[in-house]
């Protein structure tokens, strides 16, 4: 599943084509694509619309029209491509909504799992109703501050791994971050959130940011099919000291990276390094 460094990465890449691009035809191949807008409606608002620029908030893609947010989520294998009329990026198949675009270029989404939504909302009444008004701050975007995440570790009282995970606390991490920045911090995924201390809070904060600037550098993980746009691969796999590394050396003490599950989740880490 893209994560944050991912759809960072598809926001630059669209960015380098889309501003200044009118929206002038569009058709939805899958109608519960769109969420929370009914589908006339949602054309209502998006045709004739300029395109401003793209932005991401946490794993949201955020199309910054004229008057309106176009908000995507990708969930498991969302990908948007642009591209002339009859190439097709991606699998044909698989192409659930596109736009034609003033340049005479089109703006496909495509998706094989078809998990992923599409939602359009004014300027003003988007952080109230959409998708993102719930989230938590999200570390690259308005970073979570020490008082914040200290309050809320003390109140969930959870495992710091589903504890980083859910949204609502921190927005824009996943599975595949959780793993390097529990790593990178010495935390180990299963401690309960109110025995953090504050150096392992702060430490949490600042890898956080280390590693998903990293990661937005590389252009994000290329590991489950995932690729960010046309000839975009993600190179921050090769970066990965726990995930996916399972009975290999710890880079850091040479005992073998454990896996197992926690919320369900894959989870590798280093018993010795992570405490
Ligand atoms: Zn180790």
């Amino acid at each position: 599943m893209p994560e944050l460094p991912e759809v960072r990465t598809v926001a630059n890449e669209l960015n380098k084509i889309l501003p200044g691009l009118r929206i002038i035809n569009g058709e939805n191949f899958m109608p519960k694509l769109i969420w929370r807008n009914k589908e006339n409606d949602f054309f209502d608002k998006v045709l004739d619309q300029k395109i401003i620029s793209v932005q991401n908030y946490g794993k949201y893609l955020i199309f910054n029209l004229e008057n309106f947010k176009m908000i995507s989520h990708l969930r498991m294998e969302g990908k948007w491509s642009v591209s002339s009329k009859d190439k097709y990026v991606y699998n044909e198949k698989h192409l659930r909504i596109e736009f034609e675009l003033s340049n005479n270029e089109w703006l496909r989404y495509y998706d094989s799992r078809k998990f992923g939504t599409l939602e359009v909302w004014d300027n003003k009444s988007y952080l109230k109703e959409s998708g993102i008004s719930n989230l938590g701050p999200e570390p690259l975007n308005n970073n979570p501050s020490f008082e914040y995440l200290k309050k809320a570790a003390i109140k969930k009282n959870v495992k710091v791994k589903p504890f980083l995970l859910d949204q609502k606390v921190v927005c824009g991490i996943g599975n595949i971050y959780v793993n390097e920045i529990l790593f990178a911090a010495k935390v180990a995924p299963d401690r309960i959130t109110k025995t953090l201390g504050d150096k392992e809070i702060k430490n949490i904060i600042k890898f956080s940011n280390l590693i998903l600037t990293k990661a937005i550098e590389l252009k994000g993980s290329s590991i489950h099919s995932y690729k960010s746009g046309e000839n975009v691969e993600g190179q921050f796999q090769n970066e990965l000291k726990v995930h996916l590394r399972e009975n290999k050396p710890c880079f850091e003490c040479k005992k073998p990276i454990i896996k197992t599950q926690i919320g369900g989740r894959g989870t590798y880490f280093c018993t010795e390094c992570q405490k």
